[in-house]
């Protein structure tokens, strides 16, 4: 199947799920995931129309978005090493893995250098999967509490990783309880600004994830196809 198929099938999934949960179709985004795929691949994804790219390494990234970075907007989606945040920073306009202080000081650090704000999601491990990455539900209002501190970091919303399940409803209590803590940090009103983004769903669950409110769904296999092309 070639890429606009692909396109279309996807499109309509996504519009039919924002139609079961009573959510505009322009609500929801996509970021097109292109770890799986090579530099020509990733500028037929722009091509398509689609122009946010998700990548999970610089070292798999830089030579896509040397040549392609300016063609659209860069997301940080993987775990983040401290000592390269030097690399991604000012490139990728969101980073999607603020999981640790450790992390928050050194975006901080570089942020501040170059004297902009850096837009990150937190990534929560709603789960309690051992093998994935973010904090736990009970460190999160702390995590936050402490994010107080650091001015040229933005929470621009959270992030979560479902475990993978053959039946995608069973994901569904995962995204759920990422919705929640969003809508509580907004009720306590933590940051002083709103934080309005839930970065869930991937190939396997995203239409569970659009119903319980994602608005950007990270698609990678499913969009641009794995050891096809
Ligand atoms: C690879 C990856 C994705 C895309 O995964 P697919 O299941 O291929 O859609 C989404 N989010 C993160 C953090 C990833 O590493």
């Amino acid at each position: 199947m070639n890429l606009q198929d692909r396109k279309q099938l996807i499109e309509d999934s996504i519009r039919k799920a924002c139609l079961r949960s009573g959510r505009a179709r322009q609500d929801v985004e996509v970021i097109a995931v292109t770890k799986y795929v090579n530099l020509g691949i990733t500028e037929q994804v722009l091509e398509q129309g689609w122009l946010h790219i998700g990548e999970n390494r610089w070292q798999d990234a830089q030579e896509k978005w040397e040549k392609l970075g300016s063609r659209g907007t860069w997301h940080f989606i993987g775990h983040l090493q401290s000592n390269k945040v030097k690399d991604v920073i000012g490139k990728f306009q969101y980073i999607h893995s603020l999981d640790r202080i450790s992390l928050v000081r050194e975006i901080e650090r570089q942020a501040e250098l170059r004297q902009m704000e850096a837009y990150c999601f937190i990534q929560v491990n709603v789960s309690g999967e051992l093998s994935k990455f973010g904090l736990s539900a009970e460190q999160f209002f702390p995590f936050v509490e402490a994010l107080k501190a650091f001015p040229h970091i933005r929470i621009a919303g959270l992030m979560t990783m479902a475990p993978h399940e053959k039946k995608p409803e069973e994901t569904r209590p995962v995204f759920r309880g990422l919705r929640l803590l969003r809508d509580q940090l907004n009720e306590r009103n933590i940051l002083g600004y709103e934080v309005p983004h839930l970065s869930m769903g991937m190939s396997n669950d995203y239409e569970v994830a659009i119903e319980e409110g994602s608005t950007w769904i990270r698609l990678g296999s499913i969009l641009v196809g794995k050891d096809e092309e």
